[in-house]
């Protein structure tokens, strides 16, 4: 079984975020990268099938240099090989169509994506795989079995759960509960610098450019209000915030 896994590269999630250039560019200086947590899990699924059924793992990331610290680490947990494309990425088609071409030419039969990119929140990218490739794609799965050229999927829907079935190849986001990330041991650590990291070229142009980003308005003090002092809370609600 031949299994891609794309990885994206976020930033930390206790990162301070400020803007640059006029504020068209989120700045990157002192910024800590890690592996998006979905694609994490995703990661962790892929290695267990091929270890259930044999087959390799290959992680693909859109990004550059400073994203292999993260991609290594993806190689210290198991996968086998793993490809970048050398392009800053600057939005979800434009990462989807690199993504899809160089799966066209290697041919898996599983793409894992994460359910979203915990940095712009796109939940675009495997639906725009599958649409590429011209193969089924299926949105936060929590669960995949295959048998033969079938997969069951499961999904979380409002009150229930969903089960589907569809052929293979096919492309899916993971959902939380697809499976425990695993933390690389120190035998990993040393086999991921041997490891195959293919640095390729990009195919397609980007035709996104971004205007500008704005701050969310910073949320106000806390006031404290002694417990003896009801009527001033009530005062407060009613002419200050207004919802009473
Ligand atoms: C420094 C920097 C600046 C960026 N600036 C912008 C920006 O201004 N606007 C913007 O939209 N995006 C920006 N990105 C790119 C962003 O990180 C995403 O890669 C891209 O926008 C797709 O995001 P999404 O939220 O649509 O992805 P989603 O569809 O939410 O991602 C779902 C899954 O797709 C896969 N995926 C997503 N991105 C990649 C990737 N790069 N390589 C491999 N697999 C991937 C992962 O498996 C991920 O879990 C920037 C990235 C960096 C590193």
């Amino acid at each position: 079984m031949k299994i891609l896994v794309c990885l994206s590269v976020v930033p930390d999630t206790t990162t301070k975020i400020t803007f640059v250039e006029g504020d068209t560019k989120f700045n990157t200086a002192g910024v800590t990268w890690i592996m998006n947590p979905y694609d994490e899990m995703a990661l962790t699924r892929a290695l267990e099938l091929t270890e259930q059924y044999t087959g390799t793992v290959t992680t693909i990331t859109v990004g550059l240099l400073e994203t292999e610290a993260v991609i290594r680490k993806a190689l210290a947990v198991g996968a086998s090989d793993a490809v970048r494309v050398d392009a800053a990425p600057l939005d979800a088609m434009q990462v989807a169509n690199e993504i899809a071409a160089y799966a066209r030419i290697e041919k898996y039969d599983l793409i894992f994506t994460g359910r979203e990119s915990i940095d712009y929140n796109g939940g675009l990218v495997a639906g725009l795989i599958g649409e590429l490739l011209e193969i089924p794609s299926v949105n936060v799965v929590t669960k995949i079995e295959i048998q033969g050229t079938t997969a069951t999927l499961e999904r979380d829907i409002d009150g229930g759960r969903e089960v589907l079935e569809s052929s293979i190849p096919l492309v899916l986001s993971a959902q939380k509960e697809f499976s425990e990330p695993r933390i690389p041991n120190m035998r990993g650590i040393m086999a991921a610098r041997s490891k195959p990291l293919k640095v390729i070229g990009a195919v397609a142009t980007n035709t996104t450019s971004f205007v500008q980003y704005e701050m969310p308005v910073a949320k106000q003090g806390v006031k404290m209000i002694s417990a003896e002092n009801a009527g001033e809370i009530i005062g407060l609600l009613h002419h200050e915030a207004k919802v009473i």
